[in-house]
């Protein structure tokens, strides 16, 4: 099978995925360090698709998946596919599990916050509050057989702007040459690359 495809360049500059509950309807927010990338990936690129021709497909492979997004552009010379290859989390497997049919789109920013500048009760990534945590220079969280060592909190800052994404599909791996985007995905960033 060839590439030969016209879909638009691949992009992965970007850190992850957060899957949320916001307006009553799961999330799905690629995430960047600043701001000012994530409005630049909206403007040039997403502003210009239409909601109900954005595809979403997750491919599971073990403890991973690929996160690939795209869509037919109103604006085709700016236009990018998103891709991601992620661990599987508990967030995700929510999402799969429970949004529905359809989900928002939007883009996130991700802060970091560390015990400098965080609150008693900011929930750190292992769980729990700061004030589990230990004091001083140490901060290891303090629960039994939670092992955490070090209090991280993250916050995700969403854009406004939102898209309704319905053309949903998770797949296995042996299913993507039925689906153009996500072969044309796995072509261009797997299997051309071992070949
Ligand atoms: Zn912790
Ligand atoms: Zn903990």
């Amino acid at each position: 099978m060839q590439n030969k495809s016209s879909l638009s360049p691949w992009f992965d500059d970007f850190l992850g995925v957060a899957y949320r509950y916001y307006d009553l309807r799961m999330n799905v927010v690629p995430l960047f360090s600043e701001r000012k990338q994530a409005a630049a990936l909206w403007n040039e690129t997403i502003h210009w698709w239409s909601d109900y021709a954005i595809k979403l497909r997750f491919v599971e492979t073990g403890e991973k998946y690929w996160f690939i997004m795209g869509s037919d552009s109103k604006k085709p010379e700016n236009n990018k596919s998103l891709f991601k290859i992620l661990s599987k989390s508990e967030h995700y497997e929510r999402f799969k599990n429970g949004y529905g049919g359809e989900a928002y789109l939007r883009l996130g920013v991700y802060v970091i916050m560390h015990k400098k500048g965080a609150k008693d009760d900011t929930v750190c990534n292992c769980g729990h509050r700061l004030d589990d945590h230990e004091e001083g220079n140490l901060d290891a969280c303090l629960i039994e057989e939670c092992n955490c060592r070090k209090f991280e909190s993250f916050q995700v800052n969403l854009l406004k702007r939102k898209k309704t994404i319905t053309d949903i599909k998770f797949l296995q791996e042996e299913q993507v040459k039925e689906d153009p985007l996500t072969w044309n995905c796995l072509y261009a960033n797997k299997y051309k690359e071992i070949n």
